[in-house]
């Protein structure tokens, strides 16, 4: 993994010392600006900010709200006695944590790494499952092959997600209507026969081949390229 860098904007020299110092210690790049002005061109290479809120230029909560517009990295607030913030107004500006000073630089560190990690680790269970060749955006309810988007009905989509749970499992037809219509609107097993059609179609047009199979009597299963 890269090194990590941090944007340490804080006003008072003793306190960006100490932070940058310990911060440095610990295996990270530190960039230090004394003014969200000189902090500006830093923001596009950071992986995390630490804000102070009494900065000479601007508050850090607009300075918050500023970076938001482009960028997504954690921020932690530093905090003087007497500015405690309401941890709901700082959620809602777009900080992910603040720290009080005066702080220990070992707290904010730790603070720092506990960010960096919520932020790799939605990465990684991303609402994005893939399969082989095949990417389903959960949010989105899109499914694309080898990058092409593929235009499902809600049916195709829950009868593709579950065959492709688990290539080469056979699945009734019973089993893929209660997954893919699970509110359970009326609907007969021969409808499974209709969107798998349709599903068929579809992802042959979307250069992906026939990887459903049917099998005669117990129901429908995917095959994916092993590897790919
Ligand atoms: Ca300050």
């Amino acid at each position: 993994m890269s090194v990590q860098r941090i944007l340490l904007v804080e006003d008072e020299p003793a306190i960006a010392d100490a932070v940058q110092w310990t911060l440095s210690s610990e295996g990270f790049e530190v960039d230090w600006a004394s003014t969200w002005a000189a902090a500006r061109p830093l923001l596009s290479r950071c992986d995390l900010a630490i804000l102070d809120v009494g900065l000479p230029d601007r508050s850090g909560f607009d300075a918050c709200r500023e970076l938001r517009r482009d960028h997504d990295f954690p921020v932690i607030f530093l905090t003087a006695r007497g500015e405690e913030i309401d941890r709901v107004v700082g959620l809602e500006i777009g900080a992910d944590d603040y720290v009080v000073k005066p702080f220990s630089p070992r707290e904010l560190v730790a603070r720092v790494r506990a960010r960096l990690r919520n932020r790799r680790a939605p990465v990684e269970s991303q609402t994005t499952e893939s399969v082989a060749d095949f990417a389903i955006d959960l949010d989105r309810a899109t499914v694309s092959f080898r990058g092409r988007a593929l235009v499902l009905t809600p049916m195709e989509l829950g009868i593709l997600r579950a065959l492709l749970e688990k290539p080469g499992r056979v699945l009734s037809r019973e089993r893929l209507l209660d997954i893919a219509c699970p509110d359970g609107s009326p609907s007969l097993e021969r409808t499974v026969d209709t969107h798998v059609r349709s599903l068929r179609r579809k992802l042959s047009d979307a250069g992906a081949g026939d990887p459903l199979e049917t099998r005669r009597g117990l129901g429908y299963a995917i095959r994916v390229e092993p590897g790919s």
